[in-house]
């Protein structure tokens, strides 16, 4: 099952939602910022196949 998450860029502020399989979990990722394309570190928590928690720290 597919969610999408809402990320906010901790470099330029701008948000964008990024697909997220919640069946997988909780899960720690890099990703690269759709808009200015610098990386951050996305941090999803996940219980009972929902997303509790989000947290990014930028590389
Ligand atoms: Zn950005």
């Amino acid at each position: 099952m597919n969610d999408a998450l809402s990320i906010s860029c901790p470099h330029c502020g701008e948000i964008f939602s990024l697909a997220f399989d919640v069946s997988e979990g909780s899960a720690e990722f890099t990703i690269d910022c759709e808009v200015c394309c610098r990386p951050m570190t996305v941090a999803v928590q996940v219980a009972d196949g929902e997303v509790t928690g989000l947290d990014i720290v930028e590389e």
